[in-house]
């Protein structure tokens, strides 16, 4: 099929930016590496660092606001004034891994649920910025685990899907919860079909992909 760059263009400038909820199908969606950064990409990344201080988050990935694009924001002090704390991991990847640690994590599209994961204590990790220049470091603590967080979104993982039988059980009567109040606003048109949001996402990789 052929897509109208400037159509998709045009999506991606006029997008209403929001955090999509479980079970939203983009939130499961394998994001694909971009090819382009450009003056709209930059400015759809300050949006999205709006967007994650107003709904007090330390991190965001693309498919949280619906994007089908590679790459996540992360600014762990979730302080909009601290500049210098911001990051944006563009195309990233872990190349290995060290240790393990378990610690309490929750997730912006699952409101009201959190639960302890199990992450590794270590990464070294590469990434582009958004200057196009690429970073490789080691990162641990909180940073690490942030960044796991983020990279499991890229592929459509969820933190609930991380959790023991146990732990996962203990959340389920929420996870259900957010499953029905999901559906219910797909019936109230609040929402759309899944098959809109793969339409729209297709359009989108056209531009960036
Ligand atoms: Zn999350």
């Amino acid at each position: 099929m052929a897509i109208d760059r400037k159509t998709a263009r045009n999506a991606e400038a006029d997008m209403d930016l929001r955090v999509v909820r479980y079970p939203h199908p983009t939130l499961r969606y394998k994001s694909k590496p971009i090819r382009r950064v450009d003056s709209d990409f930059r400015a759809l990344v300050g949006r999205m660092f709006e967007l994650m201080y107003e709904e007090r988050g330390i991190g965001l990935a693309a498919n949280q606001v619906d994007l089908p694009y590679r790459f996540f924001i992360i600014n762990l002090s979730g302080d909009p004034t601290q500049k210098d704390e911001e990051f944006v991991f563009i195309n990233p990847e872990i190349l290995s891994r060290k240790g393990s640690e378990e610690d309490t994590e929750g997730c912006l599209s699952l409101p009201g649920i959190n639960a302890v994961v199990r992450r590794s204590a270590e990464i070294d990790m590469v990434a582009y910025n958004l200057k196009g220049e690429e970073i490789q470091w080691r990162l641990k603590g909180l940073f690490a685990r942030a960044f796991q967080h983020e990279y499991d979104h890229l592929d459509g993982t969820l933190f609930i899907d991380r959790l023991t039988p146990t732990r996962r059980w203990a959340v389920a009567d929420r996870v259900d919860d957010l499953a029905s109040e999901y559906a219910g606003r797909v019936i109230a048109g609040s929402e759309p079909r899944e098959e809109d949001v793969l339409r729209r996402l297709a359009e989108l990789e056209a531009l960036r992909v």
